[in-house]
């Protein structure tokens, strides 16, 4: 109990060491955070010390660092260093077990990625959570972003039809892709993201109805309070039989969307729905909830599209649905016959 005890203190004068708790099996974990509301994940009670050593050794080398390269070289040496911690990667992990539909890399494995949150698990969240093989060795992009590619380039075409296209919370990769796609009539916005070309809330979108042929929105709503708003807006900006994607992470577990507006703080509801910028866990009726706003609504799983393999080979999740919403060519409410005429 006083080896714990010593351990704690040590590791408490980490700044990115907050305090312990419980994870879902009862043991007791040090969680270690970027800042007060970004957890980035739990150590067993016997690893700090040696995470409080690398810790050290990595804030030496980065002050070092910062004092012996001018300070107007930061920039160009911090992209220097992703693109080498890249080609080392790539090097370390090179194989023929997964492969990468962005940068075409061929590795054994890729970096695991996600929080480990027990509500995450207990919810059983689909799109969320620890993954083993989640992002690319070498380009960083996330089983997510590649799932949305491959099946845009295999199911739609969107890479050959003249179409305007835009993207909510630009993606890094699937953002360059469409960027440089001449067919493509391409618009990103965010309200925070520097990626995004406009700066705007999907609550309030600022461009007359029916704008756009194809919206993508990849695991955006869960963190906007008035969802409903948000998807209204998206579907005003939709053109008649245009088509989108709205991704969400979803609880295989929970019927009913859960939402609780009295938890506003970051950890309460990191604790309660799985991320401290989160606001709800959608459920099952998240087909619902679009079709009320007038989508046409169809889940596509590409697994059991393309097989396991496939979705081995480019580290997917077999259970992650795509949800493929359209708007009907009339205004009504009816269902729409085929969104692919976009
Ligand atoms: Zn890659």
């Amino acid at each position: 109990m006083e080896a714990n005890d010593n351990q704690k203190s040590q590791f408490e004068a980490s700044p990115r060491v907050v305090h312990k708790r419980n994870n879902s099996q009862g043991m007791p974990m040090w969680e270690y955070k970027r800042s007060n509301s970004v957890i980035l994940g739990y150590m067993k009670l016997a690893q700090p010390k040696i995470e409080q050593q690398r810790w050290n050794t990595k804030r030496k080398i980065k002050s070092l660092l910062k004092r012996i390269i001018p300070r107007e070289y930061h920039p160009q040496f911090v992209d220097w260093y992703v693109k080498c911690r890249a080609f080392f990667l790539s090097l370390l992990y090179t194989g023929n077990k997964f492969e990468c539909p962005f940068c075409g890399g061929h590795f054994r494995k890729f970096l695991p990625g996600g929080l480990d949150l027990p509500v995450l698990k207990e919810k059983n969240i689909v799109g969320g959570g620890y993954r083993v093989n989640a992002t690319c060795c070498r380009c960083q992009s996330s089983d997510r972003d590649r799932l949305i590619y491959l099946y845009l380039k295999n199911k739609t075409g969107l890479f050959y039809k003249n179409l305007k296209v835009l993207h909510v919370a630009p993606e890094r990769h699937l953002q360059r892709v469409l960027m440089t796609c001449p067919n493509i009539d391409y618009l990103s916005l965010d309200l925070n993201s520097p990626l995004a070309m406009v700066k705007m809330d999907i609550t309030e979108i600022k461009y007359e109805d029916n704008s756009f042929d194809v919206l993508i929105c990849n695991h955006v709503l869960e963190h906007i309070p008035d969802d409903r708003k948000a998807k209204s807006e998206l579907y005003r900006v939709l053109k008649p039989a245009g088509w989108a994607i709205l991704q969400v992470p979803i609880s295989l577990l929970l019927d009913r969307t859960y939402e609780d507006s009295t938890v506003t703080t970051p950890e309460g509801r990191e604790k309660v729905f799985g991320q401290s910028d989160h606001v709800r866990i959608y459920g099952k009726d998240y087909k619902d909830r679009l079709e009320k706003i007038g989508f046409s609504v169809e889940v596509y799983n590409f697994a059991k599209a393309f097989g396991e393999p496939t979705i081995h080979k480019y580290g997917l999740s077999k259970e992650e649905d795509i949800y493929i919403c359209s708007k009907p060519k009339q205004k009504t409410f009816k269902m729409a016959t085929s969104y692919y005429t976009a």
